[in-house]
């Protein structure tokens, strides 16, 4: 799995982590989410660009840009121009890369209409799916868990797609008021449950809901980063903040990633794989740290039950995307974490520099960041600023000198004003998205954590 190709036109394929699924076209991995086997699709190839297609990218926009990286997948499924204009109609937020500190930024990736990086995967998501639905005149219904930014990013880029039903469950009390509103205000088509439960729990309901044979009637999928159509527009982004700030030279470039479900730094691991020269990738996860545990020890086991930490988004014990991150690196791990077949850890250590940061080092790097420079981090970029300066510390000066790194905000400050407000009596501004949404009106409903209840409410209401 996973070799490189140069040849143009070449017919990709998805592949199931397991390996015991058949393979499927994109519109197929697509609209099924998660592999019959239990597993998590990857494309069978990864094209490499070409040094003229690498220079062709700088300086383009990023509606082009993303319909260039994101069209080498879809093989001949859409159109490039049908493509194209489904990126131009979805991205219309900016992308600024600001500079903080000698030769480091922060990539924001919270100005779209969520204030989250989420908006990135779920806006193209929506749309391609449904494009092909409305092609094919079927229907689906998208079952999502959310410990916030998900839930309401699929929320805002869901609603009033036709062809399309969503069910958003997230657990009780792990959701800031504001996150709540942003997936409960919506009307027509998308449907909120509170879970008494965490986050991980959540997820496992879903993952029910897809094995049992009696919904199967329901076309069930999924929104999450299981699905490859929240990957591969993840990719993109890593790629315009190399064009726009090494200008195409062959810089090698350093990117720091706040780690929760590493459905975001898989979308990297992508971009790398497909030529963008990126000399290491910092993991950066708050206290639920299976991953660089995983990485220093060689032994896997997730954190059970997972820990409520600021950086809520990122509470997750056990990651599903890890499965394709050990595939990428020639290994095999089930959907319960059990390594079947070991990946290269070395190389993987080689690529990926894991850090674990508490929430009392993640407070005060929001604040010592506040004080140096004067810019807010929220909690879940706050971890990765931690995490890349914990990372420049260990290179030599002679290595460090001048080399490009890109720490990615993932969500913006104002979705965290209460632990901004008292950990630094300042209030962020808020974004027009998030103002608005206060007053309106909210509709959810609640249910026990317990499979055979939710399994009811689709039965009843779908
Ligand atoms: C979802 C999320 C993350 C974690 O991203 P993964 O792709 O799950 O690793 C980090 N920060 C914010 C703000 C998020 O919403």
């Amino acid at each position: 799995m996973f070799e490189n190709e140069t040849v143009k036109g070449i017919d990709i394929k998805y592949i199931s982590t397991n390996l015991k699924a058949p393979p499927v076209t994109f519109r197929e991995a697509l609209l099924k989410g998660l592999a019959p086997d239990g597993g998590l699709y990857l494309p069978s190839v990864v094209p490499l660009l070409t040094s003229d297609e690498m220079e062709s990218l700088i300086g383009m926009e990023y509606p082009e840009l993303a319909s260039k990286i994101v069209g080498k997948y879809t093989s001949d499924e859409i159109s490039s121009t049908e493509l194209e204009s489904i990126c131009r109609a979805v991205y219309r937020f900016s992308l600024p890369v600001e500079h903080v500190d000698g030769s480091s930024y922060i990539l924001r990736l919270d100005q779209g209409p969520t204030a989250s990086f989420k908006d990135f995967a779920a806006l193209l998501m929506g749309r391609l799916m449904q494009h092909f639905l409305s092609r094919d005149n079927r229907n689906i219904i998208i079952l999502t868990a959310t410990s916030g930014d998900t839930g309401s990013a699929v929320a805002n880029a869901f609603a009033g797609l036709g062809n399309i039903r969503v069910i958003i469950l997230y657990p009780a009390g792990e959701v800031s008021d504001l996150q709540r509103k942003q997936m409960t205000t919506f009307d027509d088509n998308i449907s909120v449950i509170e879970i008494g439960g965490k986050f991980d729990d959540c997820q496992q309901l879903v993952k029910k809901a897809f094995m049992d044979r009696d919904l199967s009637g329901f076309n069930l999928s999924s929104a999450n980063s299981i699905n490859i159509g929240r990957l591969l527009p993840q990719s993109v982004y890593y790629f315009k903040a190399w064009a726009e700030l090494t200008k195409g030279r062959a810089d090698k470039i350093i990117f720091s990633v706040p780690c929760g479900n590493f459905g975001n730094v898989a979308g990297g691991l992508i971009a790398a794989r497909m030529g963008l020269p990126v000399s290491r990738f910092v993991i950066a996860t708050n206290e639920n740290n299976e991953v660089p545990e995983f990485l220093s020890s060689g032994t896997y086991e997730p954190v059970v039950p997972s820990k409520n930490c600021i950086s809520s988004a990122m509470n997750v014990g056990h990651p599903s995307n890890l499965a394709r991150i050990v595939s990428m690196y020639g290994g095999i791990m089930d959907e319960h974490g059990r390594i079947i077949k070991v990946p290269d850890l070395n190389l993987m250590r080689k690529d990926l520099f894991a850090i674990s940061v508490s929430d009392e080092l993640t407070r005060a790097s929001m604040k010592q960041f506040y004080l140096d420079y004067g810019k807010l981090l929220e909690p879940h970029g706050a971890v990765a600023w931690h995490g890349l300066s914990g990372y420049l510390r260990t290179l030599k000066k002679t290595e460090n000198k001048g080399i490009i790194s890109v720490c990615l905000e993932t969500a913006h400050p104002a979705k965290f004003r209460d632990e901004i407000r008292s950990l630094l009596n300042v209030d962020p501004v808020m974004p027009d998205s998030l103002k608005t949404i206060e007053f309106k009106k909210e509709e959810y409903i609640s249910l026990e954590n317990n499979y055979p209840l939710l399994k009811d409410f689709i039965i009843k209401n779908f």
